[in-house]
């Protein structure tokens, strides 16, 4: 199994991509521990993985509370002994022109989307750095790469990840510590799901979504989760600081 005696953290693993790789970290072998801020999400997403044979535990903290985070990682090294793979993916979404975002709702996705990546990295670091060996994955998406219309706080959030993934991958490489970045383009979620629903017309919306890529169809978060197991995974142990796209052609590619 391709992740056999690893121990591995998926922080927003109760929904979405997070969940399903946990799913597939656990059946290639790996112990996830489950972090969410939603309990019933986490413990579902454990029963799930016990149904399937695999190994789970989940733990409650947010990502942007720092005292959760520093039991988070303790808690883990005391029951597990190590951590590694730091899955950092608990996002939320933010919506609109930078004229239009109030400052309460610019801190609010900045300090799960930013914070919340320097803060669970902050505490899991030093124990990768003592066991010399580490894959921290972070979630940014394709949209640090292009100008998306209504996103302007969501964008700055997840290039600001990408800018600290390389930054990040420089400072650890000398621990034998690996930093990469996953860039989904528009993958089918509650997420998306919730901002589809809420559009003025969602059909529409859906169609436009399909228009930027050269896939016909969404991704789903088993096409991220694929991409997340490879970065885990000591097969990609020559990939370092690197921008991973998965993104049905949005960035890459051109329809005309
Ligand atoms: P989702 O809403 O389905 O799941 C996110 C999970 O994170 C939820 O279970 C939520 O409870 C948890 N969470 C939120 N705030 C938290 C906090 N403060 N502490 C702990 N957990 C918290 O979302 P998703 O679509 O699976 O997105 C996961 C990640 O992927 C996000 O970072 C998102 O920005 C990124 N992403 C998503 C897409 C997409 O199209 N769905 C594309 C690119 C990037």
């Amino acid at each position: 199994m391709r992740l056999e005696d690893k121990i591995a953290l998926i922080t927003g693993a109760g929904s979405g991509i997070g969940k399903e790789t946990a799913l597939v970290f656990a059946k290639e072998g790996a112990t996830v521990v489950v972090n969410d801020l939603n309990e019933e999400a986490g413990n579902q997403t454990v029963t799930e993985i016990e149904a399937n044979g695999g190994n789970a535990v989940f733990i409650q903290a947010d990502v942007t509370d720092p005292t959760d985070v520093e039991k988070l990682a303790k808690t883990i090294i005391d029951k597990l002994g190590k951590i590694d793979v730091l899955f950092n993916n608990a996002g939320i979404s933010g919506v609109g022109q930078l004229h239009e975002i109030e400052p309460e709702q610019w801190n609010k996705v900045m300090n799960v989307n930013v914070n919340g990546v320097y803060l669970v990295s902050k505490y899991v670091v030093p124990y990768m750095m003592k066991q010399k060996y580490g894959s921290i994955i972070n979630m940014s998406s394709c949209i640090a790469e292009i100008g998306l219309a209504d996103r302007a706080v969501y964008a700055a959030t997840k290039g600001a990840v990408l800018a600290l993934t390389k930054s990040m991958q420089v400072d650890y490489a000398k621990y034998n510590i690996r930093v990469n970045a996953l860039m989904p383009g528009t993958i089918y979620t509650p997420f998306v799901e919730d901002y589809v629903s809420k559009s003025a017309n969602p059909d529409a919306t859906v169609a436009s979504i399909k228009q930027r890529q050269l896939s016909s169809e969404l991704g789903k978060p088993e096409d991220v989760a694929y991409a997340a197991l490879y970065l885990a995974s000591d097969e990609s142990k020559f990939m370092m600081g690197t921008p991973f796209m998965i993104d049905g052609g949005v960035v890459n590619g051109k329809l005309t």
